[in-house]
């Protein structure tokens, strides 16, 4: 997908916000759930309104200096507030080529910095409202994810936001309304975002050459975006992962502990969550949500397993969710993470030699 363009499923929304009559609000919420799209539908509403000459349905030209600087990301009139550790982590990305020891060191210098937005950040942007505007054109302050603001950040933003300067969009991304407060929200114009047909994912992810369309949609919760990162090699990973968890008398945690520790944990700690949801879904009304090509091991699985031990270990998940972001020790973590699961869930207890 090229850089300016919309997703199929946001055609017409984009249509309803180009539309001559709309009035725009000075700052825009853009909220749903995370992997359809949001963030790459603002920055093309923000070229498209930076763009000096408009193309069809009002989608940036993609060729005129505006457009060139803005993928540049040197744009004057664009400010992007993310929290530090997210920019450096897509530095990282787009700068090393494979697992180095650079990689993993900056990685880990990344993991320092601030997973905020902090209201140093938001009083930076003083600077770029308060001074004259390049071409007396837009400004545009992009905030994602907007959630990811500490209560002092958000009180200073509230204070641009209720006393909006002349001439500034605020485009606020978010995942998760909830956490942020009810005063800046009240500030906005909410702007609930398309999720796209099951159809429309798998047309859109077979384009993007993914081969196996259904299976990589179930994976991700049914987020295209987040299907289309489940490579090919973790994909090959992760099934085996499934295969073997789903003869739990076989699983050697010690041996999958090794394998795993050095892949990204949240990923790891949610394909148990991922299973630990199929077994509690599948044993109170029936259902299988993400395995489907293992539904036959789930129902076996379901019919035997302790739903209020599940529900217990559902719940560890989710706070391990929260520790796998930095843990001390990675392979302990997946070992305690894995012998919980066989212990609770199966009353199995594994050989640890
Ligand atoms: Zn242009």
């Amino acid at each position: 997908m090229a850089a300016a363009e919309i997703f199929p499923w946001q055609r017409m929304l984009w249509q309803q916000m180009k539309q001559p009559k709309s009035s725009q609000h000075h700052a825009l919420l853009l909220k749903g759930r995370r992997g359809i799209g949001k963030l790459a539908f603002a920055r093309a509403l923000a070229k498209s309104m930076l763009c000096a000459q408009n193309q069809n349905a009002g989608m940036a030209c993609e060729k005129c200096s505006d457009c060139h600087w803005f993928e540049q990301g040197t744009h004057p009139n664009i400010y992007c507030l993310e929290p530090e550790a997210l920019s450096e982590l897509k530095h990282v990305a787009s700068e090393s080529t494979g697992v180095g020891k650079t990689e993993t060191t900056s990685v880990k210098t990344a993991k320092k910095l601030s997973q905020q937005i902090t209201i140093a950040q938001i009083r930076a942007l003083d600077d770029f409202i308060y001074l004259s505007a390049h071409q007396e054109r837009d400004k545009i302050i992009l905030i994602h994810p907007t959630e990811a603001m500490n209560v002092a950040a958000a009180n200073a933003l509230l204070k641009k936001l209720e006393e909006p300067p002349p001439g500034v969009l605020f485009l606020l991304v978010t995942h998760n309304t909830a956490s942020i407060p009810a005063t800046v929200l009240s500030r906005c114009q909410q702007i609930m975002m398309p999720v796209p047909t099951r159809q429309q994912a798998r047309e859109w992810l077979q384009q993007q050459g993914i081969r196996q369309p259904d299976f990589c949609l179930a994976m991700a919760g049914f987020s295209p975006l987040l299907a289309l990162q489940h490579d090919e090699q973790q994909a090959a990973l992760h099934a085996a992962f499934i295969q073997s968890l789903s003869t739990p008398e076989k699983f050697d945690l010690i041996a999958w502990a090794e394998k795993l520790y050095k892949q990204d944990l949240s990923t790891v700690t949610g394909w148990v969550q991922k299973w630990c949801y199929d077994l509690m879904s599948c044993r109170a009304g029936g259902r299988i949500y993400y395995h489907l090509q293992q539904a036959d091991k789930i129902r076996q699985q379901a019919a035997t397993v302790d739903l209020i031990a599940l529900g217990f270990l559902w719940r560890e998940l989710a706070a391990s969710q929260q520790l796998a972001s930095h843990p001390l020790n990675a392979r302990l973590f997946l070992e305690e993470l894995f012998l919980n699961l066989l212990e609770i869930v199966y009353q199995h207890k594994p050989e640890t030699g």
